[in-house]
């Protein structure tokens, strides 16, 4: 997929030279001529990235990145500083600023094309997940956008990849500070512990003795447990040839030496945020996929997970040759609990008796709430009489101990009814199994209630 770029910039030769080189590398490109219009096109998600001339009239660049930044729609939207100014202090401003880079004028087309094909990749991976997290917004996850609003990227675990002491004793000296810090010198030690060190940044020196700084930079990016962990790479002032390919390997950020103070401080909390809020993003998608197979109420799985995962797991039977049985559980007069405490001490029943039911099982049984006050519980390879002993020890266990509700104010004497089937060799169907079990139920409820009933073998 091609990235689109906005070039912002007030005097129309400049537009046109930048539009000219990108679509030349078909990138797609939109223009703004000023900071009213970029923020109008940055706010409808018509870019990927924008390239920010500083020097505007009304709003300056600068003002112009602090908006996008502060805007949580518009956030993660990299924005690379185009500059006549090139002094330390006016890239501290920018970065303060929330800026992910800058370009010089005259502006070099390598540095140019490798920067914004840097940011774009990165850009494209950010929206995938953040499509996928917007969902589970709306079902009232915690919003990692406005998190990232307020993280000033301090307090990082930062891992820096350099074989010079003093320049690595500097580093140490002037970010300890505000981050967590460790030095590796040599190149395979440094690999093993970004992987084993939960890392969030890994600052990497392009200079090297004993081995390519690039390699390792290829291989942390390609490794699964480093793979999203940000580099920074210090190059050496005349090897920009280096820093490129940096780029393109997957080096998110680069410093030149000799190393501005403020310029390394500004960089590492951008990487740091940057980090954590594709961590979170990631979290929020992971916790929308769990509360997309969990009950709420009592966090066993819900009656879609098992519906679905049940069919699998009665063909791996089946296939092996292996028992599977089912219990179909119902707790007795349960409406009477909720008719005469409430229906939240219903609810702490329910909770309560999807605990025990925990306590009960092993960990390749399978525990779900179809609905209600109903819940059936899998067991792989288990045969019929197996099952039934341990459904009568749950019986047991509900029946001989009361259950606590509304904190303590009240003991309830709970029982429930058990039906047991098992998988038979001549029809091994998943909802005949089910069908099967809730029959038992049926009966037990009919003979009398606080039972288990197992399906005439
Ligand atoms: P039986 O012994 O025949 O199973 O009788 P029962 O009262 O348990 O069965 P019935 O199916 O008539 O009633 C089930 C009740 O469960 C009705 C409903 O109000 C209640 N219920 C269903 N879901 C929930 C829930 O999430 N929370 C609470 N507190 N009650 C629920
Ligand atoms: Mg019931
Ligand atoms: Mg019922």
């Amino acid at each position: 997929m091609t990235a689109r770029v906005l070039v912002v910039d007030d005097i129309p030769a400049n537009v046109r030279l930048l539009e000219a080189r990108l679509s030349a590398e078909y990138f797609d490109v939109v223009t703004a001529s000023n900071g009213a219009e970029a923020l109008a096109i940055c706010e409808r998600a018509e870019c990927d990235i924008v390239l920010l001339d500083v020097m505007m009239p009304d709003m300056d660049g600068f003002e112009v990145c602090r908006r996008i930044k502060a805007d949580r729609n518009t956030h993660h939207i990299p924005v690379v500083m185009v500059t006549a100014l090139d002094h330390p202090s006016d890239r501290i401003r920018g970065l303060d600023a929330g800026a992910d880079d800058f370009l010089t004028k005259p502006i070099s087309d390598v540095a140019l094309i490798a920067r914004v094909r840097s940011l774009s990749r990165l850009k494209m991976m950010t929206d995938e997940l953040r499509m996928r997290a917007l969902t589970s917004r709306e079902i009232g996850i915690v919003d990692p956008d406005n998190q990232t609003l307020t993280d000033d990227g301090g307090a990082g675990r930062i891992l820096v990849v350099d074989d010079r002491i003093s320049s690595s004793d500097r580093l140490v000296a002037a970010l300890s500070a505000t981050h967590g810090v460790d030095v590796e010198a040599s190149a395979d030690e440094a690999l093993f512990r970004a992987v084993e060190g939960q890392y969030d940044l890994l600052i990497v020196s392009l200079a090297l003795e004993s081995c390519d700084a690039l390699r390792l930079c290829s291989q942390i990016r390609s490794l699964e447990r480093t793979r999203n962990v940000p580099i920074l790479a210090l190059y050496e002032n005349d090897d920009h040839a280096r820093m490129i390919r940096g780029l393109e390997i997957g080096v998110n950020d680069y410093l030149m030496r000799p190393i501005d103070k403020n310029e390394l401080h500004a960089r590492v909390r951008t990487q740091i945020r940057k980090k954590r809020y594709a961590d979170r993003l990631r979290d929020n998608v992971q916790q929308s996929i769990e509360m997309a197979i969990t009950d709420a109420l009592t966090g066993l799985f819900n009656r879609r997970y098992m519906e679905s995962h049940l069919g699998a797991l009665v063909e791996q039977a089946s296939a092996r040759g292996k028992p599977l049985t089912a219990l179909m559980l119902d707790i007795d007069y349960f409406k009477s609990v909720n008719d005469t405490y409430g229906h939240d001490a219903g609810d702490d029943v329910l909770r309560e008796f999807a605990t025990r039911i925990r306590k009960s099982i092993r960990g390749i049984d399978l525990a779900c709430r179809l609905g209600g006050e109903e819940f059936v519980i899998i067991m792989p390879e288990t045969d019929v009489a197996v099952a039934a002993t341990v459904a009568e020890r749950l019986r047991r266990r509900i029946a001989s101990e009361p259950f606590v509700i509304a904190a303590g104010a009240a003991k309830l004497e709970i029982t429930i009814s058990i039906g047991v089937a098992t998988r038979d060799v001549s029809d091994d169907n998943a909802a005949a199994i089910l069908k099967r079990a809730d029959q038992a139920l049926y009966r037990a409820k009919r003979d009398g209630r606080n039972r288990v009933v197992a399906e005439a073998a």
